[in-house]
């Protein structure tokens, strides 16, 4: 189905949006150069709170990836970025905040509209993207070397320069803050950089690609390629990239790998989860009900770090269940651009009908199925699901189900609960709800997940770093963590009497 924007809830889009909506899409930026891209792909961009095609643009082809990557590497080597002063590139990184914030409702309507998710939470997105951007700017001035304690006769220092070419490939969920995980501190720091979103949600990162040429970063600093599986497969076997980072599904990530291998391209992987959420007897219960429901619930469960299990104390299952399905009932379904919607659709047709398969799946093996609120006749939508009455391993407690369905199994001890919540190959995210001060560290402690949030879930924080273990990948994004992967170290040994061999 193919549609105009004229039609409610699209009524509500700014006429800004609109209006940069009915522009053909520049699919592209290489080298400073905005256009389509050039592959005979045409990607749609598809709304999927009504299921309907409003507009589309042509992927980035093979050539195009080659021209972005060498126009990277060009950019990097003449020095015009990672040799301008550092109070400079943290300018241009400022500047890049400043101008997201002065188009903040275009980029939260654009996102919205792409995603599914509604408008406050396309809103907040926008908020971390300028809080990343900003974070990391103030690191381009504060990288320090070091001297090194060498033999007398040395003099030696270890300076951290920029890694070079630097790549992202990132998912449709979340794609302006993962987009900016990764090229706030690369761009920061010097390198220069070539960005590939989602086929599914695109949007965002070609207006922030408008962003970059307005705000004056050299041309070939921030170059985009637009496109799905193809694009990414020939980004991440280019031969000529110093780093990529890739967020996105387990089994990409794996292939993402092995193709980077060809190049011995260093990667970071920010994979899937099946993020566990335990609550003791003793927590803030009527606390850990709102937290365990916005861990699942959020962006329809379509989160990496979604808190999908919640095993739970067997003594408060019951009563915690029942208020959880109350609150659950009162929250609101409907297009992301819709006043008053809590839960959107999911981004496709395909991810619908997969969470719908492994959702009758589970009721045939025998688990209790339980849904809230109404699901709007269009779009992708997918009902609030509660499943209790499964087994631990069993493929709904077991696979990531990237939608709004959370499983729950009772434990009757410390021991056990720690068992159940690592009986999984994910390692991304935990929570834990305790009000006793010990409990929370010992289980913290014991607990093979990236981060734990201990009485919240779910916050993130420029400072705070962000990665799993397990499947869920490694290496670790966001903090000063991140500098590390944005610059590599150089070792500089000056022989201070040479030739007297002490
Ligand atoms: P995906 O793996 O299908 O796609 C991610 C990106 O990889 C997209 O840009 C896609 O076009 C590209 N891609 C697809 N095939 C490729 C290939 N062969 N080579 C190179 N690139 C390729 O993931 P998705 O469906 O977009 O996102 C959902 C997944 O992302 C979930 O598993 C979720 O847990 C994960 N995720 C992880 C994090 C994290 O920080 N750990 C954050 C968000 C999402």
């Amino acid at each position: 189905m193919t549609t105009t924007l004229d039609a409610p809830p699209h009524g509500q889009l700014s006429a800004t949006t609109r209006a940069w909506l009915e522009r053909p899409l520049r699919s592209v930026l290489i080298g400073g150069q905005h256009r389509a891209g050039a592959s005979n792909e045409v990607v749609p961009v598809i709304d999927p709170g009504t299921g309907s095609t409003f507009t589309s643009f042509p992927a980035a082809s093979a050539g195009d990836v080659a021209a972005a990557v060498a126009a990277a590497r060009v950019a990097f080597d003449d020095g015009r970025w990672s040799e301008v002063d550092a109070e400079r590139r943290e300018e241009l990184v400022h500047r890049l905040a400043d101008l997201l914030r002065r188009d903040f409702e275009t980029v939260a309507e654009l996102e919205s509209l792409d995603t599914g998710k509604p408008l406050a939470d396309a809103r907040s997105d926008v908020d971390e993207a300028i809080a990343v951007l900003r974070y990391y700017a103030g690191w381009a001035t504060k990288v320090e070397g070091s001297v090194i304690p060498a033999p007398r006769q040395l003099f030696a220092v270890g300076t951290r320069e920029a890694v070079g070419v630097c790549a992202a490939i990132t998912p449709w969920n979340y794609p302006l803050p993962i987009l900016m995980y990764k090229l706030a501190p690369a761009v920061a720091l010097g390198n220069t950089f070539v960005a590939k979103p989602s086929e599914l949600a695109s949007l965002s990162t070609l207006y922030f690609a408008e962003l970059c040429t307005e705000a004056g970063l050299p041309d070939g600093v921030v170059n985009v390629v637009a496109g799905g599986r193809a694009t990414g497969a020939e980004l991440s076997a280019s031969p000529d990239l110093d780093k990529l980072a890739f967020t996105g599904s387990t089994r990409t990530g794996q292939a993402v790998m092995v193709a980077a291998a060809q190049g011995l391209t260093k990667v970071s992987l920010e994979l899937g989860g099946k993020s566990p959420h335990v609550v003791f007897a003793d927590a803030d219960l009527d606390a850990a009900v709102d937290a365990v429901m916005a861990g699942i619930w959020t962006n329809a469960g379509q989160v990496c770090i979604a808190g999908s299990r919640l095993i739970i104390e067997r003594s408060v299952h019951d009563s915690f269940l029942d208020e959880l399905h109350t609150r659950t009932a009162q929250l609101t379904l409907g297009h992301g651009l819709a006043a008053g919607t809590d839960v959107g659709p999911l981004i496709s047709r395909t991810q619908q009908q997969r969470v719908q398969q492994m959702i009758t799946q589970a009721e045939s093996e025998g688990a209790e199925v339980r849904t809230s609120g109404m699901v709007p006749a269009d779009g992708f939508f997918v009902a609030p699901t509660v499943v209790t009455g499964v087994n631990p391993g069993q493929g709904i407690e077991r696979d990531e189900v990237f939608g709004p369905v959370l499983t729950v199994l009772p434990f009757d001890n410390e021991d056990d609960a720690v068992r159940l919540a690592n009986n999984t190959e994910y390692g991304l995210a935990s929570g834990v709800w305790s009000s006793n001060v010990g409990t929370i560290h010992r289980v913290a402690r014991r607990l093979r997940a990236g981060t734990v949030w201990a009485n919240t879930y779910g916050i993130f924080h420029p400072t705070l770093p962000f990665g799993g273990v397990k499947n869920s990948g490694f290496g670790r994004e966001l903090g000063a963590e991140a500098v590390h992967h944005y610059t590599e170290l150089k070792t500089t040994v000056i022989d201070l009497h040479p030739g007297t061999g002490h």
